[in-house]
């Protein structure tokens, strides 16, 4: 049996209105491989993510997921993914404890398995000291840390991260890179950011997106960055 990859993309277009988000977006992620998504803002770093996650429609292209059709199977499709959101909204007023429970619910996650996911998720990103705190009370960090359960909750193959530690102070920023590290050892990673050092510390390999296109695609090492810049990259010589 040939395996599929666990992303395909190809030939992905996106126009809201007269502005074209998407000029033409193509790659593809094997099994396991954790891929940093680099690029400055406006990009179209979060449109690719929202249209692998079957969040947006795209305008022309394919967006698979292990082989099934983003857009011809959803249901199929998100039982394999979890997804975090730039911005995660989070329910202020709900203990994090009863927040874990209700999105396990909304997953579908079946009853008898509940508890132990819940349990794994809370170790694996270390929420056991915050778990009867209401989620208003927490930290930017702590919050990253729910939205990370959350999107593990249902044990899926593929993480999908929208710049993950946007607004986290450098402590925080180490912390959850370090999670999602650990994380990426046994799921397939897709990790959006516009900073360098993020995809230098995490990822095994980057794609570099600009106005709309994949303008890169390379180990993170082979990237420099100019003086200063952390969204001008330009390719290290062969
Ligand atoms: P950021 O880091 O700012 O989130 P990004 O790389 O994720 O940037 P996108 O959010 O995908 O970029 O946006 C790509 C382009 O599409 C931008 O020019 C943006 O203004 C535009 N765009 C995104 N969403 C919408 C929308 N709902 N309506 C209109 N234009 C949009």
């Amino acid at each position: 049996i040939v395996s599929q990859p666990m992303i395909r993309i190809e030939g992905l277009t996106k126009s809201y209105g007269t502005a074209q988000a998407l000029r033409g977006v193509s790659f593809e992620v094997p099994r396991g491989q954790v891929v940093g998504f680099l690029g400055p803002n406006g990009a179209g770093k979060s449109t690719t993510m929202k249209i692998l996650a079957g969040f947006v429609t795209p305008t022309s292209g394919v967006a698979q997921v292990n082989g099934i059709d983003v857009s011809v199977d959803p249901v199929a499709t998100r039982r394999l993914i979890g997804y975090l959101p730039e911005n995660n909204p989070l329910y202020e007023e709900m203990m994090v404890r009863d927040y874990l429970d209700f999105i396990a619910d909304v997953r579908g996650v079946p009853k008898s398995q509940r508890q132990t996911r819940i349990r794994s998720a809370v170790e694996r990103c270390g929420l056991g000291s915050v778990l009867g705190k209401d989620i208003q009370q927490l930290s930017k960090g702590y919050r990253q840390r729910v939205g990370l359960a959350q999107a593990i909750l249902h044990d899926p193959d593929l993480l999908i991260l929208d710049e993950p530690t946007t607004g986290l102070d450098p402590n925080q920023i180490v912390e959850i890179r370090n999670l999602i590290k650990d994380l990426g050892r046994e799921k397939t990673v897709i990790l959006s950011t516009h900073i360098l050092s993020e995809v230098q510390s995490t990822c095994g390999r980057v794609l570099i997106i600009s106005e709309g296109k994949v303008v890169a695609d390379d180990a993170p090492e082979r990237l420099t960055t100019s003086e200063g810049g952390s969204v001008t990259v330009v390719l290290a010589s062969r």
